[in-house]
């Protein structure tokens, strides 16, 4: 049995007014619904990925934690001090470093330990 109610409602994608046919339709149409969807997961993608910008910038410190070998910049950001700085450490010998390519130096990140002790 089909019921014959008429509902006023704003649809929720494109906000113009039309009439349902239940109370829990929420679009004017198919094309509204289906594009409301791809819209909200297209949100949530990029939502993600400023979460992921936001952890590489507010703690880049825990994300270089998780790398096992690191690279020059990386070194010096978890050494709070200037890349210029680790190239000396490397040069000194304090640091040990493969250049595995040029401008391209690795360290291992449990090497960094042994600075410190
Ligand atoms: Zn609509």
């Amino acid at each position: 049995m089909s019921s014959n109610i008429k509902v006023q409602r704003i649809c929720l994608y494109c906000e113009e007014e039309f009439t349902a046919r239940t109370t829990k339709t929420k679009y004017c149409s198919h094309k509204c619904n289906s594009r409301h969807y791809k819209a909200k997961t297209k949100n949530i993608k990029i939502d993600n990925s400023n979460k992921e910008t936001i952890n590489k910038v507010l703690f880049p410190i825990e994300q270089l934690k998780a790398k096992e070998f690191l690279t020059v910049k990386d070194v010096a950001t978890l050494l709070n001090s200037s890349t210029r700085t680790v190239y000396r450490l490397i040069e000194q010998g304090e640091i040990k470093a493969v250049n595995i390519a040029e401008r391209k130096t690795l360290v291992k990140r449990t090497d960094l330990d042994s600075l410190f002790t």
